[in-house]
């Protein structure tokens, strides 16, 4: 019966499910099978309206109104309250700047040193060398289909095993749907030794970027030529410092990269050089406190006028779930709510070079948004939304996951 009302009505799918006033009285299945339904008549029409509180622009400013979806863009937003299929606050989808899923399959370590963490011989280099190649790519699609449904639209992951490793990230990602549900950008790096001069030719094909670990663990003039060959290609370069200790903050900085991942050790004279150079942060807030290595002065960063993204860095340490991380930080830092949102939204985008597109919830730009419902027992009764957002919503208060126009997640 509902796909007939879907088709009388024109196969909007917004139209095809009752008021949403009366939603919470729904079986929910009910409900996601109704809309599911609607969406493949939908889909031919490519359009979708989503009302609420919408999170506008640049500057996070929350506004009663509507979003209008059309052709996979946001095509108008306005302020009138309307009825819609899918209602609540409108936020822009999730950009996660750093991670490392190649170790989704080496989860939960005791807490130990960083070194028997990480470093060669260690707890994740052994586990990854006995675990057979599809029980990897697996695992890593696992996580894929784990980002999807918690909002994320983009992540930029440092991928290490060279070719091999990306191959493996590009196969997890084909498994899980490829570019439809959510894109990744991959930054490569050479596999220790192995890779010759065509080798780092064909690395660089096939990757968005280098994303290398520290300067302490390559000769300088080795990273300088990989770091001018990514300049030249267009292509980003990387790199984590002042994770362990200070010492490889100066080398990083001097290699002039696009971004520097962790930054604990980092002082305001450094943060003044990157933001001479343009050099942009990205923080692990919640991976630093797993290795118990101490907090990014975070503040101090922002007050340097520093682009500012997030990660959830490795799979192992935490889940790539940008909720918790955006509550860790607010809480952690006790930051203005906007600011945290961006961090997670239109910082990682510009750091990642998709600013133009993605980030913000602005006509003419992608619609991937995250609606968060306002009707769960947890997000009742919030006053401001987004400070709701960041500092108490989860994944079971999604309404939709929206990439492209397209519902990717209920
Ligand atoms: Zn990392």
């Amino acid at each position: 019966m509902w796909f007939w009302i879907c088709a009388w009505r024109g196969g909007n799918a917004l139209n095809c499910v009752p008021k949403l006033r009366h939603r919470s009285e729904l079986n929910l299945n009910l409900y996601t099978n109704v809309l599911s339904t609607c969406w493949m008549s939908d889909m031919q029409q490519n359009e979708l309206t989503l009302s609420g509180t919408v999170v506008w622009g640049d500057d996070f400013e929350p506004k009663e109104g509507y979003v209008v979806i059309e052709n996979g863009k946001i095509k108008e937003i306005g302020e009138e309250k309307i009825e819609a299929a899918i209602e609540g606050i409108i936020i822009p989808s999730f950009i996660n700047a750093h991670t490392h899923i190649g170790d989704s399959v080496a989860k939960e370590p005791d807490f130990m040193p960083v070194e028997k963490l990480v470093g060669p011989g260690g707890f994740k280099h052994r586990i990854l060398a006995e675990t057979p190649y599809e029980v990897l790519v697996s695992s890593m699609r696992a996580t894929i289909e784990d980002m999807i449904a918690t909002g994320t639209q983009l992540f930029a992951d440092f991928r290490e095993g060279g070719l091999l490793g990306v191959r493996a990230l590009k196969e997890a990602l084909r498994l899980s749907g490829g570019n439809e549900r959510l894109r990744v950008k991959i930054l490569g790096r050479p596999a220790a030794g192995t890779e010759d001069e065509s080798g780092i030719d064909e690395l660089f094909e096939s990757v968005d970027g280098i994303g290398m670990s520290s300067v302490a663990d390559y000769p300088q003039e080795e990273l300088k030529l990989l770091a001018v060959e990514a300049k030249r290609k267009g292509k980003m370069f990387a790199l984590h410092a002042g994770e362990r200790n200070a010492e490889d903050v100066k080398g990083a900085i001097e290699l002039e990269p696009d971004f520097i991942v962790h930054l604990i050790e980092a002082s305001r004279q450094d943060f003044k050089k990157m933001h001479d150079k343009k050099i942009a942060a990205v923080v692990c807030i919640r991976s630093n406190l797993v290795t118990g290595l101490g907090l990014p002065p975070l503040p101090r960063m922002l007050e340097s006028g520093l682009t500012v993204g997030a990660g959830t860095d490795n799979v192992m340490l935490n889940s790539p779930n940008p909720f918790s991380e955006m509550e860790f930080i607010s809480k952690l830092f006790q930051l203005d709510e906007r600011e945290v949102l961006a961090m997670c939204t239109l910082n990682s985008a510009t750091i990642l070079r998709e600013e133009q597109s993605i980030g913000t919830i602005e006509e003419g730009k992608k619609a991937n948004v995250v609606v968060i419902r306002t009707d769960t027992p947890n997000m009742r009764n919030v006053r401001n939304p987004i400070k709701g957002v960041v500092r108490r919503a989860t994944r079971n208060d999604i309404a939709a996951v929206i990439y492209e126009g397209k519902v990717v997640k209920f």
